[in-house]
């Protein structure tokens, strides 16, 4: 079955996952403490690697996958124990407060993992069992989800499946949590507030506790793995570029521009991928062509979008690559690239040629096709924002990038640019509360987010055209538009008939276009505005997202 292993060599399938990553990354919002904290999780996958080799060897034919806070292995019967011990107290000693969890199966024969999880009973026939109520409702949610047939569901990608939903299990019912004390008489840190301060700092003159220390100090690293991979690879690619250091901090990064916007990006439907892999071999296949695109479409995006690189004549990058691993990346770029970093990313993971490839792979495979395209939510503020907390809405914003990736099949982005302080994180209700208006009888949608990539492309030449529009009539234009349908369209006619060189009127329609085909097919336009319902009672524009671009300096 393969030549990896011998077929009747009892392994156990073995998976990590590191817990509290986002807590320990963004606890403070220094950019030194992010970078850090995410420098000291990427190094411990490099010493998981280095585990693996001593124990088992220098082929890294056991570790199927190491990447993203996770790994997937095969390892020998009488080493899993000791592996997990090892690996549990590594990520223990190292950051104290993001550990791992760590499970593996029951002692399995190698070639098995491949025929998938014993059936009990091999002669049962899976395509004919009938199964009624409760049982029909597990079979379905098992086998039909992945494949046509449920006999092709029987390998290797069952397994990662089980262990999947062991995973979950397992960090529900954890009760222990990495604690560390701070007694009334204890100096609080001065990063996070919540641990007692044990050094101080004299480049910002601060007490601080000893995780804080290990990130900010780590951070510090003029040669730290995320930016020299990107270093690397603009060498490769032939661009001239100088060599480019990590900033010291956010304000030095955007160089005045005063504004940030945290880009979070994640595969859509990679887990259904992975767990349809029909062996070791093809797992990591996947994952290894995943994370190579993913690089290349992160660092290309940047390279394309952030421009100049670096900040004036220092090689201080103007982007801060926070993590990259498997499909999924998170930066911290200038206002002014955030969108445009995010909707080429998108394009160029669905367009990238491996991904074709994989994705005709699988297809042809027989198996139930699978859509494989990136989304991507941007949430943007001043710099001084909470760190975290723009990470928490970027992940809600991708979520509902997502949910547009499922009804369009096409990688999607969705931004919210916070220009006056909220609290709440919940992407969807910000996002309803500002956009949303009720003008008479009227439900008023100012905003037609998420958009696709090809959407979004075609939005930005859009806006492109409105930039050329003095900013004050740009302000008006978007007054008008908190006014209603009509109130706004008239303000248009009235600009458009004053203003003949700009060709507003042309501009409009295709505004109005966008979000018409984006609706029903007998959604009525008028003109820049298009009905959501067929009473007239809702309607949607593209133009305020248009103008809000101009306004961040996308175009
Ligand atoms: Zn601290």
């Amino acid at each position: 079955m393969s030549a990896e292993f011998p077929e009747h060599t009892r392994v156990r399938l073995m998976m990590g996952d590191t817990d509290a990553i986002k807590s320990y990354v963004f606890e403070t919002s220094a950019l030194p403490e992010i970078r850090g904290g995410s420098q000291i999780l990427t190094s411990l996958e490099e010493q998981i690697r280095q585990i693996f080799r001593q124990k088992l060897g220098n082929d890294d034919k056991y570790l199927i996958y190491c990447g993203g806070g996770g790994f997937l292995a095969v390892v020998p019967d009488d080493q899993a124990d000791e592996i997990k011990k090892r690996i549990e107290r590594l990520y223990y000693e190292r950051t104290t407060l993001a550990t791992i969890t760590i499970i593996y199966t029951e002692p399995v024969e190698y070639g098995a993992l491949s025929a998938g999880l014993p059936t009990g009973n091999p002669i049962v026939d899976l395509d004919k069992l009938q199964a009624r109520s409760l049982a029909a409702e597990l079979m379905a949610s098992h086998f039909d989800v992945f494949s046509n047939r449920r006999s092709e569901r029987k390998h290797f990608g069952e397994w990662v499946s089980k262990l999947v939903a062991l995973m979950q299990q397992t960090k529900r019912q954890k009760t222990i949590a990495p604690f560390v004390e701070a007694l009334p008489i204890h100096r609080r840190c001065d990063a996070c507030g919540k641990r007692p301060s044990a050094h101080y700092d004299e480049l910002r003159g601060e007490e601080i506790c000893f995780i804080c220390w290990q990130k900010r100090q780590q951070g510090r690293h003029e040669r730290h793995d995320l930016i020299q991979n990107f270093n690397d690879w603009l060498r490769k690619h032939g661009n001239s570029e100088p060599f480019l250091k990590p900033a010291a901090d956010l304000p030095e990064m955007i160089a005045g521009e005063g504004r940030i916007g945290l880009l979070y990006a994640d595969g859509n439907n990679m887990g259904e991928l992975l767990q349809q892999a029909r062996s070791p071999r093809d797992y990591r296949h996947f994952s290894q062509t995943l994370s190579s695109v993913m690089r290349d479409v992160v660092y290309g995006s940047i390279t394309e979008c952030v421009r100049p690189l670096h900040v004036g004549q220092s090689n201080s990058a103007r982007f801060e690559i926070v993590a990259i691993g498997g499909d999924d990346a998170i930066l911290i770029l200038p206002l002014s690239c955030a969108w445009n970093v995010a909707a080429e990313l998108v394009r160029r993971f669905e367009e990238d040629e491996r991904i074709k490839n994989l994705k005709s792979e699988f297809n042809d495979s027989g198996r139930r096709p699978v859509c494989l395209t990136m989304s991507a939510g941007i949430a943007m503020a001043d710099v001084k924002y909470p760190i975290g907390f723009l990470r928490n809405l970027a992940e809600g914003l991708l979520k509902e990038a997502k949910r547009w990736a499922r009804k369009t099949q096409t990688g999607s982005l969705c931004h919210l640019w916070l220009r006056s302080p909220v609290i709440s994180e919940d992407a969807r209700s910000l996002v309803r509360s500002l956009y949303h208006k009720k003008i008479g009888a009227c439900l008023c949608s100012l905003t037609a987010r998420p958009y696709t990539w090809e959407e979004a492309k075609h939005l930005h030449s859009l806006a492109k055209q409105l930039s050329q529009l003095p900013k004050s009539q740009r302000r008006a234009l978007a007054e008008s538009l908190e006014k209603g349908v009509l109130v706004s369209v008239n303000y248009a006619l009235y600009q458009s008939a004053r203003h003949p060189r700009y060709q507003l009127s042309a501009l409009f329609g295709q505004l109005g276009e966008l979000v018409k085909k984006r609706l029903a097919a007998t959604t009525q336009v008028n003109w820049f505005w298009a009905e959501e319902d067929a009473a007239g009672s809702r309607w949607q524009t593209a133009l305020l997202d248009a103008l809000e671009l101009v306004e961040m300096g996308a175009c």
